[in-house]
């Protein structure tokens, strides 16, 4: 069977298609591009927030709308494990709903392919998707008391990914030609605790350094404030293969609201991001807040300001707050205006982005790696070749791009010079020459971001 598959919301969302995608090829099931082109449509959905919700929605809808009567359209993942009546009722008449972690009962659900379909067990380009990054989730699940966060009712408890597994994945993908990989979780600082063994993230990083040291990149996200040992600190700066790059999500900067959100106060995120820095002066921060939250209160949203202001974060995204049905903070009479929250988020936003055009015009004159993610070069408003990739500065999908003259093949790790800065991206001029521009392999994953 051909199947098309579709994948919402956030990266931790991205790797459990991976092992969708797992289950399917050993049923010797293949991926295609197009959704025209495939007997089964599969959308793996984010039901996080609102917004997440409805973009769920929308998807389905629309391959419903256009899905010829031979195709079977199933629908799964987060959205579908806490609203799938929701989706059903919008959407009438998909064949299949299963939650998360159901990848082995899709696959038998749908069965082995027809003996007629032969493809071979470890094409790199199919099971890397041909980009040159790959996320590697180590744990999943959450065990903090967030009062707005739906994600321990969907994910249930913190679980950790043994280690050994974990570093067979690494090996697996940097076979495959992968130059980054990126670790996520919902708290990956967590990393071990469900094993009584708190602080293995360190312990984990060295291993994933020594057993891929052909691959250049090794990037940290989601860690928990107050979660940062001194530990972590020094192995991140001493493993030459992990970026110096965090993102912590901190979601408030007024300790008010943070307690109201069951959070760690600003002292405790201060002196993780204080070790950081110690540590690793070069360091990229990028941080996540929520606007709007129940009873924030005019003065409370100033010292959010402020205190992302003092600490000039990177990178820096923001929700605006959407109450979750099940959750502490949906209960609370102080719900924000839609206004007031829109009016908020946009000054937050401004004030990021003021902060990152800051941060990428000191990278100018800078000497840095690029990594090229672009399968074919764009065009500058000069007209010469442009390669689209990144620097360690920024991870993929969330973060900038830099901006590369010349034509390289995906997945080039070329030497270059910051020439110039915009809001989020980085223009660079490559230190070496271009070799020829080899084609790219590797179908696309089919995918969709929303933050
Ligand atoms: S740490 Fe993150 S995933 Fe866990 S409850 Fe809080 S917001 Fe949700």
């Amino acid at each position: 069977m051909r199947y098309h598959l579709l994948t919402l919301g956030c990266a931790k969302n991205t790797v459990d298609s991976m092992r969708l995608e797992q289950a399917l090829r050993g049923g010797r099931h293949v991926a295609v591009d197009a959704p025209e082109d495939a007997d089964l449509l599969v959308v793996n959905t984010c039901g996080f927030i609102d917004a997440a919700k409805a973009e769920s929605i929308e998807v389905v809808r629309e391959l419903q709308a256009s899905r010829r009567v031979d195709q079977r359209l199933y629908v799964v993942g987060c959205m579908t494990q806490i609203a799938r009546d929701e989706l059903i009722e919008a959407v009438p008449g998909v064949d299949a709903t299963y939650g998360v972690e159901a990848w082995d009962a899709i696959a038998a659900d749908i069965g082995p392919a027809s003996a007629s379909f032969d493809i071979p067990d470890a094409s790199p380009g199919l099971l890397g998707g041909g980009a040159p990054s790959a996320y590697l989730k180590i744990s999943d699940g959450c065990d903090r008391p967030c009062t707005f966060c739906i994600i321990p009712s969907i994910k249930g408890r913190m679980h950790s990914m043994e280690a050994d597994r974990l570093l067979a994945e690494a090996r697996w993908h940097a076979a495959t030609g992968v130059r980054e990989l990126v670790l996520v979780a919902q708290d990956s600082t967590a990393y071990g605790e469900d094993h009584d063994a708190p602080d293995s993230l360190a312990p984990l990083l060295e291993r994933l350094s020594a057993a891929v040291p052909e691959v250049p990149w090794i990037r940290l996200m989601y860690a928990y404030p107050g979660r940062v040992t001194p530990r972590l600190a020094e192995t991140m700066a001493r493993l030459p293969n992990v970026v110096p790059y965090v993102d912590m999500p901190l979601q408030h900067g007024s300790d008010a609201v943070l307690r109201r959100m069951k959070r760690p106060s600003l002292r405790v995120a201060r002196r993780s991001l204080e070790l950081l820095r110690a540590a690793m002066p070069d360091v990229t921060l990028r941080t996540t807040f929520i606007v709007g939250f129940p009873g924030e209160t005019d003065a409370e949203f100033e010292e959010l300001l402020a205190f992302v202001e003092a600490e000039r974060f990177d990178h820096l995204g923001a929700f605006t707050y959407s109450p979750q049905p099940g959750t502490p903070a949906a209960l609370d009479p102080g719900q924000v205006p839609t206004a007031v929250k829109e009016e908020r988020y946009a000054r937050l936003m401004e004030l990021g982005q003021r902060l990152s055009l800051e941060a990428n015009r000191a990278q100018v004159g800078r000497e840095l790696d690029v990594l090229v993610e672009s399968r074919e070069p764009t065009t500058s408003r000069g007209g010469g070749p442009v390669s689209v990739g990144r620097t360690l500065r920024d991870a993929p999908e969330v973060d900038g791009l830099a901006l590369l003259k010349g034509s390289y093949a995906a997945g080039s790790m070329v030497r270059a010079r910051v020439d110039g800065a915009l809001h989020y991206d980085l223009l660079c001029s490559p230190l070496e020459a271009a070799p020829a521009l080899a084609a790219a392999a590797g179908p696309r994953r089919a995918r969709r971001r929303i933050r």
